[in-house]
């Protein structure tokens, strides 16, 4: 499965106790997610804005957009009730490297929490320009979405890509996002974090194509690949997702080239605790019932 990498012992750590790295690791220890992202710089098709981010979220829930300085509090109040959470992610509600307060908040999480493990889900768009500002930060578990490895298909996933201040649409955006993911891709496994690449499964779109791009990020090197059943909504909204089985048959097909993470919750933005036991609202209402 993939490309066999001799991990550190920090990298180790570092996929032992992350819940989405390990499946071992989500029934003892639990993460974080700071939503402190709202803006994105691309428009998928299946994202209706004001909603978490697919990207690493269930859709369908509006979040609480907190500030750095409130993400760190956050983490304090984390750590006191929850001692069992080891990882610090920001997944949304939109594309967290869109937003500087991403960068901003891993600093200060960083700096007053170093031992905890810090984690980031993005689309990859800005991803080369900010890899080595997140190595700073000790950000060395990374999630990139990617739906398409060839640009006409990617063309039918993404309304538009705004780079560089400029919007491009069609195969033209598509191509500039799927240029610079792999890109950051690359430079990620090049720095030695641990990538999974998450893959949006759009039955009639993308579906044939799922393990062409397994195989290109297995021999990239990237740690494990979560295929994750569409929402159909806004665009894609006449669209019938695949089946629990059409699902663990994709998976099949993909193992051969890459680790298949089968475990993913599609978590909230604002996720805390282990994986499907998420506790928000003891943090937000203090009533320890499991927010939904
Ligand atoms: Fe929505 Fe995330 Fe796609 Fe941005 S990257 S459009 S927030 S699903
Ligand atoms: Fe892990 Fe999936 Fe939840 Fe992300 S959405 S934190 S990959 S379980």
């Amino acid at each position: 499965q993939g490309k066999e990498i001799p991990y550190d012992p920090e990298t180790l750590r570092r996929i032992k106790e992350h819940p989405c790295f390990s499946e071992k690791a989500c029934h003892a220890f639990g993460r974080a997610h700071l939503a402190v992202a709202p803006k994105c710089n691309i428009q998928c098709n299946y994202c209706v804005r004001d909603f978490d981010c697919v990207n690493e979220s269930r859709p369908g829930v509006t979040s609480e957009v907190l500030s750095p300085g409130d993400g760190v509090a956050r983490v304090r109040e984390v750590m006191e009730k929850f001692p069992y959470v080891k990882v610090i992610g920001i997944a949304g509600p939109g594309e967290p490297l869109a937003n500087p307060e991403t960068l901003e908040t891993m600093r200060l999480v960083h700096e007053e929490f170093p031992h905890l493990i810090l984690c980031l889900s993005t689309n990859g768009l800005m991803l080369p320009e900010y890899i080595d500002e997140l190595v700073k930060y000790d950000v060395y578990n990374l999630t990139v979405t990617l739906n398409a490895i060839d640009p006409e298909i990617g063309a039918k996933i993404y309304s538009h890509v705004t780079y560089k201040g400029k919007k491009y649409e069609g195969v033209e955006g598509a191509k500039i996002l799927l240029e610079q993911q792999l890109k950051g891709i690359q430079m990620a496994v090049e720095r030695k974090m641990i990538v999974k690449i998450n893959t949006v499964y759009i039955p009639g779109v993308n579906d044939e194509h799922i393990p062409e791009i397994a195989k290109k990020v297995g021999a990239m090197g990237v740690y494990n690949f979560n295929i994750i059943p569409l929402i159909p909504q806004y665009k894609f909204e006449g669209v019938t997702p695949p089946t629990p089985a059409m699902k663990r048959a994709m998976h099949d097909r993909c193992a051969p080239y890459v680790k298949q993470m089968k475990h993913c919750q599609r978590c909230r933005a604002d996720a805390v605790g282990k994986l499907g036991q998420d506790m928000q609202s003891c943090l937000s209402h203090g009533c320890g019932e499991k927010k939904e």
